[in-house]
């Protein structure tokens, strides 16, 4: 009966629901664990310039690699760490890790953090930074801090004060996955950003959609206006490059064309590699 199926949806509702209290119940201790452990890690994902092709940038992104589980993407544990108050402390390892990496890297290469709203509350990224500069002796100028909307919005006056201060040691702050979210247009200019990352969901299609394509390129044409670097996450395929190239005013790109998130082992090489002398603009134009 249509009772009874309701009664069984219900029952299993419920069922999947304790699943889902004890798995992140579980994640949630071993998170602790991994963090107490230094079981955590960093994938470097690089940022080029657009018409040069040069690595400007590299992403940290912070991995778990679960003994059991396997490796348990950040969007599932970075809230999971928020909710525990465990962020801050994964906050602090990461800059200083990042930091360290980047001083070994080749030519002047940057290295950019993700930041989230609960680093803003209590903890002081301010002086983490500051430490983290000081130990790994990397100019303020190589460190780019990324912010998203939603962050900024929730602790909107400590994030001022913060990033102002971060501001002026010279230190880059991008605004991250710009676009979605709730967003407010009078952020980008209430805060102290340097860069606008232009979320993914801006670039799938502009290949194909022409429509796509005119948002995008006026989006990044506020930004420009604004003086900020615009940048696009997500460029998957040489079209999308292409597009971009030929139609828009962005300035660095991110994505899989041009390499998936890697080891921080790996990423010197590869840094070395895209930015080896041969690749300067006039060849990058005459080989496509
Ligand atoms: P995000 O900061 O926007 O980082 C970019 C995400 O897009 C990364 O996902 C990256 O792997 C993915 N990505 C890059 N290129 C492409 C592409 O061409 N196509 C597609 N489909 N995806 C691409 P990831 O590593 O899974 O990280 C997800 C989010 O988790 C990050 O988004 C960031 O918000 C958060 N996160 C990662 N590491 C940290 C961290 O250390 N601290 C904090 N607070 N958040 C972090
Ligand atoms: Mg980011
Ligand atoms: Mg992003
Ligand atoms: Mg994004």
């Amino acid at each position: 009966s249509a009772k009874g199926d309701g009664k069984a949806r219900s029952q299993l509702f419920h069922a999947q629901m304790d699943i889902d209290y004890h798995y992140r119940q579980r994640l949630k201790a071993d998170l602790r664990d991994a963090v107490r452990d230094g079981a955590l890690s960093l994938s470097f994902q690089p940022l080029l310039d657009i018409a040069t092709r040069k690595v400007v940038t590299c992403e940290a992104l912070a991995r778990w690699n679960h003994p059991e589980l396997g490796p348990i993407p950040p969007s599932t544990f970075i809230p999971l760490a928020e909710e525990m108050g465990l962020i801050s402390t994964i906050t602090s390892w990461v800059v200083g890790h990042a930091t360290e990496q980047c001083s070994h890297w080749p030519g002047d290469v940057g290295v950019a953090v993700n930041i989230s709203a609960r680093d803003f509350r209590g903890s002081d990224l301010g002086s983490l930074v500051e430490e983290a500069l000081a130990r790994s002796g990397l100019d303020p100028a190589r460190l780019e801090i990324e912010v998203t909307e939603t962050a900024v919005i929730e602790e909107r006056e400590i994030a001022h004060r913060v990033l102002s201060d971060l501001a002026a040691k010279g230190i880059a702050i991008a605004l991250d996955d710009f676009g979605t979210g709730y967003s407010s247009l009078s952020y980008l200019n209430a805060l102290p950003f340097t860069k606008l990352k232009i979320d993914r969901s801006f670039v799938a299609d502009i290949a194909s959609n022409p429509r796509s394509l005119r948002l995008l390129a006026n989006v990044a044409r506020l930004g420009r206006d604004l003086d900020l670097t615009v940048i696009a996450e997500g460029v998957e395929t040489e079209e999308q490059l292409n597009t971009m190239l030929a139609h828009t005013e962005i300035q660095q790109v991110q994505g899989y064309f041009f390499s998936r998130p890697l080891p921080e082992r790996d990423i010197g090489e590869l840094i070395g590699r895209l930015n080896a002398g041969q690749a300067t603009p006039q060849a990058n134009l005459r080989h496509g």
